[in-house]
C-alpha cells in the first residue's frame, strides 16, 4: 500500500523517461517519435502542476482555473472547509502527524462527492468543495455528511488522543465561482464563530445565517 506521505509526490521518473526517449529519437532525426514522447512528458508535467504534492488533491491553481470556467447558469455550491484548531495538532503531535491528518482529511472530503464535484486544497489547512449544478439542500447534505464523517473518524488509530473536526462555510447561488468562494469564506467565519465543527449557510427564504452541527 502506498505511504500517505509519499502518495502526493509526482512521478518524476516517468517524466524523465519520456524526456530521455525524446532526446534519443531527436538525435536519430526521428522527430515524430521525439514529439510523441515530449507530448507525454508535457501531459505528465501539466497534470502534476494541478495537484497538491502533499495530499494529491487538486491545488489552488486547478481551483482558480475551474472556478473561472464554470457556467454562471444552473447554480453552484462552494463549501470552504477549515480544520479546527489545527495549529494545536501540530504543536501537540508534530508537523509530520499534522501532514498525515491533512492527507486523511483530503481523502475523507473526497468520499461521497458526486461525479461532477471536486475537492481542492485551497491552501494550508483549508479545502474547497466545488459542486456545480447541485441544489442547496443537496449541497447542505453533502457538506454536513463531510463534517460528520470527519468528526466521527477513528482518529485515535492514527494517534491516541487525537480528535479532528472541520468548520464549513457553504455558499450557493448563481453568481460566479470566485464570488461563491468569497461568500463561503464569510460563512466559514460564522461557523468558527458559532463554536467550530459546524456548517454555516444562508437560508434561502430568510437570508439568515444558519449554523448546523449534530
Ligand atoms: P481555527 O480553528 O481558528 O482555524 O484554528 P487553527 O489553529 O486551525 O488556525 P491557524 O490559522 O491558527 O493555524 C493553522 C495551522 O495550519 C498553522 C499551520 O502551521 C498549519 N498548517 C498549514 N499548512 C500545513 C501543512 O501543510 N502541514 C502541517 N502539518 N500544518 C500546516
Ligand atoms: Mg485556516
Ligand atoms: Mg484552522
Amino acid at each position: 500500500m502506498e505511504d500517505e506521505l509519499t502518495a502526493g509526490t509526482p512521478a518524476p521518473d516517468l517524466l524523465a523517461l519520456h524526456e530521455s526517449i525524446a532526446d534519443l529519437f531527436a538525435t536519430q532525426g526521428d522527430w515524430r517519435r521525439a514529439y510523441h514522447h515530449l507530448r507525454s512528458a508535457l501531459d505528465i508535467a501539466r497534470a502534476g502542476s494541478l495537484r497538491d504534492p502533499l495530499t494529491s488533491s487538486y491545488n489552488r491553481r486547478y481551483l482558480d482555473q475551474r472556478l473561472l470556467g464554470l457556467p454562471l447558469s444552473g447554480g453552484l455550491a462552494v463549501a470552504l472547509v477549515d480544520l479546527d484548531r489545527f495549529k494545536s495538532v501540530n504543536d501537540t503531535y508534530g508537523h509530520l502527524l499534522g501532514d498525515r491528518v491533512l492527507c486523511r482529511v483530503a481523502d475523507l472530503l473526497q468520499e461521497g462527492l458526486p461525479p461532477e464535484a471536486f475537492c481542492a486544497r485551497y491552501g494550508g489547512e483549508e479545502f474547497a468543495l466545488v459542486l456545480p449544478g447541485v441544489e442547496q439542500p443537496r449541497a447542505l447534505r453533502i457538506a454536513e455528511a463531510a463534517r460528520a464523517r470527519i468528526a466521527r473518524h477513528s482518529w485515535s488509530e492514527l494517534q491516541p488522543g487525537l480528535q479532528v473536526t472541520i468548520s464549513v462555510g457553504l455558499a450557493h447561488g448563481t453568481g460566479s465561482g470566485p464570488r461563491q468562494l468569497h461568500r463561503a469564506d464569510d460563512l466559514l467565519y460564522a461557523a468558527k464563530h458559532a463554536g467550530r465543527n459546524k456548517v454555516a449557510y444562508r437560508d434561502r427564504e430568510s437570508a439568515q445565517v444558519i449554523t448546523h452541527s449534530e
